[in-house]
């Protein structure tokens, strides 16, 4: 299964699709980054792949 997930343009830090995809809007995790990440920054095929495959992507 290919995991999907979204890199802060700011800080690198790495972010699982699933978490974004639960709260949509999320802050940063890295230390000190105030960037906020959200669903909808991920690319449309990227979250269509996710959609297609939630359940899949369910722990
Ligand atoms: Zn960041």
């Amino acid at each position: 299964m290919r995991i999907i997930t979204h890199t802060c343009p700011d800080c690198g830090t790495v972010v699982a699709a699933n978490e974004l995809e639960s709260t949509r809007v999320e802050k940063c995790p890295g230390v000190d980054c105030e960037h906020v990440l959200q669903f909808d920054d991920l690319p449309e095929h990227e979250r269509q792949h996710f959609l297609a495959n939630r359940d899949r992507y369910r722990l």
